[in-house]
């Protein structure tokens, strides 16, 4: 389970400060997919790197299993990286390097030797449906089939959480579908905890059980995608109910 607890963030700049964490709690059960909405600029991507630890909260916790990773340091903060698979907003794959070999990054860092290596690139590639394009470089691939690398990636060094953020964003719905189904399987298949970041509501109602709605670096609204659709006052149902059959 990942608890986040009154978490804050501030960046400064010769423009001035940001706050672009208030205070965000939030709990995501173990197993379980969680969507993250709001508007531009509300946060999202910020919690996301929090969680990731690429950026440090100015103060607040975050527990993965029980475990406060804010306070980690040197070999302690890397080990707990490695526990968290993440997809970054945007185009994220190295242009040099093939399918297989963007796949096998993390495995390298970790010091994976060649013939474990290159299995588990094969069981990934299987994974994400992209076992014929091991060979192919980013330029050669669809967008689908590019975030379809990177989410594989993500999950090359068996992590328990994977933050995906913005994972469809850019994609035509059908192209979509292929890489929900991808998170879906990681879910399933391997157990992992999802955090999606999306703009899309049909993400939300694909694959997500809850979601948390972020508004100026603050939790406006987080329950059961089935339960928010159903109360009048959520200010999500409104964008959810359309597309629920
Ligand atoms: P989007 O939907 O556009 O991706 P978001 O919800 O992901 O938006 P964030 O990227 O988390 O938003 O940004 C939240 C706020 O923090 C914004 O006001 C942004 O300008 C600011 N911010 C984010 N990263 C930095 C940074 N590295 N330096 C300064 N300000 C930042
Ligand atoms: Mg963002």
């Amino acid at each position: 389970m990942i608890t986040v607890d009154n978490l804050v963030k501030s960046f400064s700049s010769r423009a001035g400060s940001v706050r672009a964490l208030n205070g965000v709690s939030l709990e995501v059960q173990a197993g379980s997919v969680c969507g993250v909405v709001g508007p531009s600029g509300a946060g999202k991507s910020t919690l996301a790197r929090c969680i990731a630890l690429l950026e440090r909260p100015d103060s607040g916790a975050i527990r993965v299993d029980g475990t406060d990773l804010v306070s980690l340091d040197g070999s302690r903060l890397r080990a707990a990286r490695r526990q968290i698979g993440v997809v970054p907003q945007g185009d994220s794959l190295l242009r040099q390097r093939t399918a297989a070999g963007n796949i096998a990054l993390p495995l390298e860092s970790a010091g994976v030797d060649g013939p474990v290596r290159r299995k588990r690139v094969g069981e990934l590639l299987d994974l994400v449906g992209l076992t014929d394009k091991a060979a192919s470089y980013p330029d050669q691939l669809s967008g689908g089939q590019r975030q379809r690398v990177a989410v594989a990636r993500a999950l090359a060094a068996n992590p328990a959480v994977l933050l995906a953020d913005e994972p469809t964003s850019a994609l035509d719905p059908e192209t979509t579908g292929s890489v929900l189904t991808v998170l879906d399987r990681a879910r399933a298949e391997l157990g992992v905890t999802v955090l999606v970041v999306t703009h899309d509501m049909a993400v939300v109602r694909r694959i997500c059980d809850d979601v948390a709605v972020l508004e100026d670096g603050k939790v406006v609204e987080h329950g059961k995608v089935l339960d928010l659709v159903s109360d009048a006052d959520s200010r999500t149902a409104a964008t959810l109910l359309p597309g629920l059959d």
